[in-house]
């Protein structure tokens, strides 16, 4: 047994791996979109296999593909409506190979020269796509949107509380508050409980009419605060939230950010892409005024998992919050005017997760990126057509590809969704989610895939009003 595999093995091993991914990347819909699950047999699967010895190098390559295939939900096919997971476009997969060839350590500029900048050259791309100024941000890449949303917590503290550095919550002494839609993406929460704040730090403010964060009711939970024994301490606003796929009005929630001093992060993990194209842009309006936004490359720019970013129009804030100083990590960046990653980040050792992004530029560049993502709210648009002209009715209001909708005589009958969406589920064919919108339960479908084209949405509608059919008769 050797441990480093010599050449001719490694030809022969890729060549059999890249026939494999290949057949699956060219074939994703004839996959059955939701495995059977049987949790015993899945179990057995993975426990049973020799990790003492090992097996054939061919028979661990069959055994890995051949159970992704068939216990996955294959969010890669284009019939997967479903929640912000997208078929990784083919430069970010190139990306990560040649990521994990190279392994370069990003944690500090000089082991990684290249890699660093570009990073930090995307970041400033993107910052300036969200309409910051051109010499007042900073960001870093994260693992993902949590991680984003985390980091966005702790600037927030470290900007509030001089001494947070130092001696962290027992620098504070009133209760900091986060408030955000009770449409929100819970990753929030997470944040504030990691950051030491505590679930109950997290006010939700309930949405109106439009589906969007009340600021009437926030300005109120906020003078409620500062009269009790609460300090607000950021509000959130999101672009493009889980459910319905609403924008908040940004401009107003900045208005009121500012009027009572309060950082304002947008989280943008999924509606941020909106930035990329002329046409949808202005549904950002005021994410330019905010004080940190999150978002995730690894959703509508379908760059495989994970890779999001974190951007702050406060040029020094990431370097208060997280840098430290060893005795061991190179020193060169002091003397070069350069940003060591590990001293603006939660992370220490770092993968070059910005590859996946800038390799995607080079194939496709923004303008690839701009047609894509018009292409997917152009199928949004046709959808909810074809729905209305079916005798579906549509109940969120986005303008991004996600629609929930319902049919008019069945919305107040709980089971009816639940029990079509098990029947499609079981048939394989396609992949939507429930959502609920005024205590109706909805199907929710999003355009998550950059090759969903219009023959799926027929395919998708044909298989609901069948079984709005077989539901009614
Ligand atoms: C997906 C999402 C998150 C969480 O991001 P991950 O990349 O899954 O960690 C946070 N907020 C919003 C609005 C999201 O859509």
């Amino acid at each position: 047994m050797k441990f480093d595999l010599d050449q001719n093995t490694r030809k022969e091993i890729l060549i059999a791996v890249t026939e494999k991914l290949e057949d699956y990347y060219a074939n994703t819909k004839a996959c059955k979109i939701t495995p059977t699950i049987d949790v015993a047999n899945i179990k057995n699967l993975v426990s049973q296999v020799d990790l003492i010895n090992g097996m054939d190098n061919f028979e661990a390559i069959d055994y890995v593909t051949k159970n992704l295939k068939e216990n996955s939900v294959h969010t890669p096919h284009p019939s997967y409506f479903g929640l912000y997971n997208p078929r990784s476009n083919y430069a970010g997969i190139i990306a990560d190979l040649i990521t994990a060839y190279f392994n370069p350590q990003l944690a500090a500029w000089s082991h990684a020269p290249f890699a660093v900048e570009v990073e930090a050259h995307l970041i400033a791309e993107l910052a300036s796509k969200f309409g910051y100024s051109t010499n007042k941000f900073d960001g870093v890449f994260a693992t993902g949107g949590n991680e984003a949303n985390q980091t966005a917590v702790l600037c927030a503290l470290n900007n509030q509380y001089p001494n947070f550095n130092r001696d962290g919550i027992f620098s504070v002494s009133k209760k900091p508050i986060i408030y955000c839609s009770e449409e929100a993406h819970h990753s929030v929460h997470k944040a504030a409980k990691t950051a030491g704040l505590g679930y109950n730090s997290v006010i939700p403010i309930p949405v109106g009419n439009d589906q969007k964060l009340d600021t009437t009711i926030l300005k109120e939970k906020i003078e409620v605060s500062t009269q009790s024994n609460h300090a607000p301490l950021m509000i959130i606003g999101t672009a493009g939230t889980t459910g319905a796929g609403i924008i908040d009005d940004l401009v107003e929630i900045n208005n009121i950010a500012k009027e009572y001093n309060i950082w304002f992060h947008v989280d943008a993990a999924y509606g941020g892409a909106a930035a990329l194209s002329e046409k949808l842009r202005n549904q950002l309006k005021g994410i330019e005024l905010s004080n940190s936004i999150t978002f995730d490359a690894h959703k509508w720019m379908s760059v495989p998992m994970g890779a999001s970013v974190f951007i702050t129009s406060h040029p020094n804030i990431l370097a208060k919050t997280f840098s430290i100083s060893t005795e061991y990590m190179p020193k060169d960046a002091d003397k070069l005017e350069v940003v060591d990653p590990y001293c603006h980040s939660i992370q220490w050792s770092r993968r070059f997760i910005g590859l996946k992004l800038f390799l995607s530029l080079l194939f496709y560049g923004w303008k690839g990126y701009e047609e894509t993502i018009n292409h997917q709210a152009d199928m949004a648009d046709l959808l909810r057509n074809k729905l209305t002209n079916n005798g579906w009715v549509v109940l969120n209001k986005s303008n991004l590809p996600v629609v929930c909708f319902t049919d008019e005589k069945n919305k107040n009958d709980q089971n009816f969704t639940t029990q079509i969406l098990e029947n499609i589920y079981e048939n394989g064919n396609s992949w939507l989610s429930v959502y609920p919108i005024n205590n109706i339960n909805c199907f929710r479908a999003c355009i998550t895939n950059y090759n969903t084209t219009e023959s799926e949405l027929d395919e998708l509608i044909e298989e609901l009003n069948i079984e709005r059919d077989k539901y009614t008769k």
